[in-house]
């Protein structure tokens, strides 16, 4: 099946009523039909559902769903793309291990690991996902996993996959890719390679900036990586929280089972079945929308490019984009909404945003309505002119999310704005 249609229709199984639409399963607990059921639940010598903190019917359906769209043999949702990341990492790490991570990387997680999991003895050490030739240099044996985004927010840099994923299967670490950006209808993870993909489904899978939500896929590499491996010993010995639990001997996969049994039981960063019945609309129209917003991108970075006053456009849809390349090797059908630009002042850019009128002054991605952000004035607005240079924002450095509108639309509303 494609993914169009395993998106539509994959994890479900209709219920006695025949539901067309999945049910939404709001309830805490579930029944057992005896005390031996019970047992065999919490002993796993049968599966089923116990509390919604662990597993919840109508998460397991977009869990099932979004796995297979990512071509995944399992998921884990969470309660937003931060949990899902720091869950993550909590799966594999403990205090002492480090943890290579890019240099572009979503702001919420460039504080995450550079100085909360610093804060509980987990250190970050960073790489250039354009040219990993350093990445070897980084690893010892306390590596415990490889973090980065395939199409990064907000700076749109895509990572060299093939040099990333040799050097990981070389010492057998962990590979963990951000897909928030592109999405899986975009890029494949997996398929290139990678072993756990994480998502914020805040952006498009939701689509229209409904709910919070996060996502862990596990590619069937990982239970390869898992077990035997000394890196990861706490999936290879008994553990003491769960009655001397051996997860490596289960016949699962590996990383979402402890995902489950050990941080969601422990740390309770469960997805809401609400949200996750909004993700499964969302995930339904997925492939229609990222065909969309990345037509609109495009036609709106190319306008972009001839305008006068447009210094630069940062697109890697356009051939001038340096990562233009490894866009096209890498993703598959569209490089998504997600564009900057740069005009000459702050001035000149405070002006465009107080001109334009579809769009809106919003600090999200993935809206089925068009975002415009100036980050100069803004999320860092705290930064001095030469800190500004160093991360890469200019003061006339614009943001946009393309959405759903007509795109002509969106150009005039642009065109208006530049030339007030
Ligand atoms: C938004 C975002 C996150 C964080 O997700 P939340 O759902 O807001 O917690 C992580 N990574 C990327 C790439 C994002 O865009």
């Amino acid at each position: 099946m494609q993914q169009e249609t395993i998106a539509l229709h994959a994890g479900y199984e209709k219920d006695s009523q025949g539901t067309m639409a999945v049910p939404i399963y709001m309830s805490t607990a579930y029944e057992f039909r005896d005390t031996e059921h019970a047992a065999n639940l919490f002993a796993l010598k049968e599966l089923g559902n116990i509390y919604t903190r662990l597993t919840n019917p109508t998460s397991a359906v977009f869990e099932k769903r979004f796995a297979q769209v990512e071509g995944g043999v399992a998921a884990v949702s969470t309660a937003s793309g931060a949990s899902a990341i720091f869950s993550s990492i909590m799966n594999l790490c403990e205090a002492g291990d480090n943890i290579i991570v890019s240099n572009a990387l979503y702001g919420g997680t460039t504080t995450l690991t550079d100085h909360t999991i610093k804060r509980i003895g987990i250190e970050a050490r960073k790489f250039d996902v354009t040219d990993p030739t350093k990445l070897e240099e980084l690893i010892d044996e306390k590596t415990k996993l490889i973090l980065f985004e395939s199409l990064s927010n907000p700076n749109t840099v895509v990572a060299d996959f093939d040099k990333i994923v040799e050097v990981a299967n070389k010492y057998n670490i962990i590979t963990v890719v951000d897909n928030t950006v592109a999405t899986p209808i975009l890029c494949k993870p997996i398929e290139l390679g990678c072993d756990l993909v994480v998502h914020s489904t805040s952006k498009y899978t939701t689509g229209q900036g409904l709910a919070l939500g996060g996502i862990i896929v596990e590619g069937e590499s990982c239970n390869r990586k898992i077990k035997g491996n000394s890196k990861y010993q706490h999936f290879n010995e008994p553990d003491p929280s769960y009655h001397g639990l051996v997860y490596a001997d289960l016949p699962f996969p590996l990383f979402s089972i402890r995902m489950v049994l050990c941080v969601l039981r422990d740390l309770g960063v469960t997805a809401s079945p609400f949200n996750s019945w909004l993700m499964i609309q969302g995930l339904e129209t997925l492939s229609l929308r990222m065909e969309k917003h990345s037509q609109s991108a495009l036609k709106v970075a190319q306008f972009l490019e001839k305008h006068p006053k447009v210094k630069k456009v940062n697109y890697p849809g356009l051939e001038s984009d340096k990562n233009h390349k490894r866009a096209k090797k890498y993703l598959q059908g569209g490089f998504s909404g997600l564009l900057s630009f740069e005009v000459e002042t702050f001035e000149e850019a405070k002006k465009i945003l107080d001109s334009v009128e579809i769009f809106s002054i919003v600090v999200n991605i993935g809206d089925s309505k068009a975002i415009i952000t100036h980050p100069a004035s803004t999320t860092h607005q705290q930064l001095s002119k030469e800190e500004l240079l160093a991360a890469g924002i200019g003061e006339g450095l614009i943001r946009l999310s393309i959405g759903l509108e007509n795109s002509e639309d969106l150009i005039n509303d642009l065109q208006k704005a530049l030339d007030a």
